[in-house]
């Protein structure tokens, strides 16, 4: 027992580790968990307080995962799975972080991490072929591989209004929510935003406030959730096959198995079978929708049929002739935007004290002491929440000051967008790993799956890096750029491209417009994984 304290105080105290990971939710864990297996030495830098990333962040009311708890969860351990039981249909956030704890707990993964703490540079030393890095708590530490787990929704995003700072209520932003929850009753609210977020959490604010305001700058297709309480012989079901349904959401598009794409374009259906598809994905709720035709997400024509009913269905809902039309979305096609799950959305706007406010025809001005201009008339407020998303896939990433070679900075080298070779890594910057990186399936798909398809991919190299004693990897400079092209014509052949999203990096101003995420799918991403490591890592520089 005493050996075991000296070790672990020993371990504290180290400063060379063979690999540092920045961040602790889903991705750092596992990627702690596979170091291990490898005999290496990891620390893990968390800024939150515990484990859980994006769900220790976003606590706001009404959290909850639109992936469905039985496919959301880790699938490299029988044992993991096994002794958990979800549920929800959609868990909850408080339930997803249980769930991570008792990860936490189970690999015993805390004694690598060290909590309350944020990266604040990665500078690579070619001498030593060594990362250096540094925290805002003054560590500095080396280690030969640098992984960023860091997640693709993690640097939340407050719009720069003038005046915030005069505002004398209390404001939140969604992604950084207080942990010990907020009390909105008989208070006057104002939500902005209205992506997964003002979704989600809107519903719970209008029910203890005295009077919300909602500002929407671009209505959202919602679909119906269709959450519900999970029967014990589903989750049984659910337990038995696991493993091997994980094996087959990897070889699919969105890493998901609870529905099938169509196989049929909408011209080859007749309007009667159109409307049937789209029905019973309509009721099935979530994202099966999307999968009504083959077509769906690459034709105007398939995707309007798509986007009418979807109308005609929300439309249903909504009682107030005079925000019917705000609310129903008419600028883009139906799954360009991430889709949000409605759990009782629209209903709310049927409310009286529930206020829409159209940012497009009256802009907010600026925030005053007591509320928010917007059209020149002020809507005063007790409390604001910011619902206004995230600085998506890079954020986080060039938040940090990461300088590779040559002390050239990554947010130098991704000044016009992002640049990697399948979403991994950079040139230029050996050693250093993204998991679910920019030009990765990432937020196109299940995140689980796609997480664990990098940790295990790169937990693989660096063993086989370990094991041939090799100095170094990066990609290519070649090999980068043709990624790049092809993620880039791959989101041509869509229609992603077509609306104002955080996937195309348009909710930031000045950021570049690229369609950043790989659009080709999970199973077709998987095979590239696979057959670049077969190859002695095609497209990548090993470094004696
Ligand atoms: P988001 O989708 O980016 O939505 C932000 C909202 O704020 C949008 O309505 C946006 O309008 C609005 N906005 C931004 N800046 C504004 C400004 N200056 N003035 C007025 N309105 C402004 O962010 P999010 O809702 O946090 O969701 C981000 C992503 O996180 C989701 O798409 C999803 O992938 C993930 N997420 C998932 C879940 C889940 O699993 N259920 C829940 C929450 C989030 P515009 O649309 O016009 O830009």
């Amino acid at each position: 027992m005493a050996q075991e304290s000296k070790a672990a105080s020993r371990q504290a105290d180290a400063t060379e580790f063979d690999a540092v990971i920045v961040g602790a939710g889903f991705a750092g864990m596992y990627m702690l968990h596979r170091l291990r297996g490898l005999g290496l030495t990891a620390r893990v830098f968390e800024a939150g307080d515990g484990v859980g990333g994006t769900w220790y962040w976003n606590r706001y009311p009404g959290a909850r995962c639109d992936v469905e708890s039985l496919e959301y969860q880790y699938g490299f351990s029988d044992e993991i799975q096994r002794d958990w039981t979800w549920t929800e249909r959609y868990a909850a956030q408080p339930e997803i972080l249980r769930y991570q704890n008792y990860v936490a707990d189970k690999l015993d993964l805390r004694r690598d991490m060290q909590f309350s703490t944020r990266v604040t540079a990665a500078a690579y030393d070619e001498r030593a072929g060594l990362w250096t890095v540094e925290t805002d708590r003054g560590d500095r530490v080396q280690a030969k591989f640098c992984i960023m787990a860091t997640g693709c929704l993690s640097a939340a995003r407050v719009p720069d209004f003038d005046g915030l700072n005069e505002f004398e209520g209390a404001w939140y932003h969604t992604g950084d929510w207080p942990k010990e929850g907020v009390d909105f009753t008989g208070k006057r609210v104002i939500v902005i935003g209205t992506g997964s977020s003002g979704v989600q959490s809107i519903p719970l604010i209008a029910e203890q406030a005295a009077h919300l305001t909602v500002f929407q700058r671009t209505a959202n297709f919602t679909l119906p959730a269709g959450n519900r309480p999970l029967p014990k012989d589903e989750i049984e079901r659910s337990k038995k096959t696991l493993l091997q349904d994980r094996q087959h959401a990897r070889t699919t598009a969105g890493g998901i198995i609870c529905f099938e794409y169509s196989e049929t374009p909408a011209a080859e259906m007749t309007p009667e079978e159109r409307q049937r598809e789209l029905e019973s994905r309509w009721n099935m709720g979530g994202f099966a929708f999307l999968g009504a035709f083959a077509d769906l997400m690459a034709t105007h024509e398939a995707n309007h049929h798509a986007a009418e009913y979807a109308r005609a269905r929300m439309r249903e809902v909504i009682k107030d002739p005079a925000i019917v039309d705000l609310l129903l979305p008419n600028d883009h096609p139906v799954g360009v935007k991430r889709l949000c799950l409605d759990t009782h959305y629209l209903e709310t706007f049927n409310q009286p004290h529930v206020e829409l406010v159209d940012v497009r025809k009256a802009p907010i001005e600026k925030i005053t002491k007591t509320g928010v201009v917007s059209g020149g008339k002020e809507y005063e407020a007790d409390c604001i929440v910011f619902a206004t998303g995230f600085d998506a896939m890079t954020g986080a990433l060039t938040s940090i000051d990461i300088a590779g070679r040559n002390g050239v900075k990554l947010s130098d080298k991704w000044a016009a967008g992002p640049r990697t070779y399948l979403g991994l890594g950079s040139a230029g910057f050996p050693n250093l790993f993204f998991i679910t990186g920019p030009g990765s399936p990432s937020v196109l798909s299940n995140m689980i799956v796609s997480i664990e398809q990098h940790v295990e991919w790169i937990a693989d190299c660096i063993g086989r890096l370990t094991e041939g004693n090799i100095r170094s990897i990066e990609p290519k400079k070649d090999a980068e750029d043709v990624w790049v092209e092809h993620v880039n014509e791959l989101a041509a052949g869509t229609l992603y491209p077509q609306a104002n999203s955080w996937y195309m990096g348009a909710n930031i101003p000045g950021k570049p417009r690229i369609f950043m995420p790989y659009a080709g799918g999970v199973g077709v991403y998987g095979e590239k994984l696979a057959e670049v490591a077969a190859a002695d890592y095609e497209g990548f520089e090993l470094g004696a």
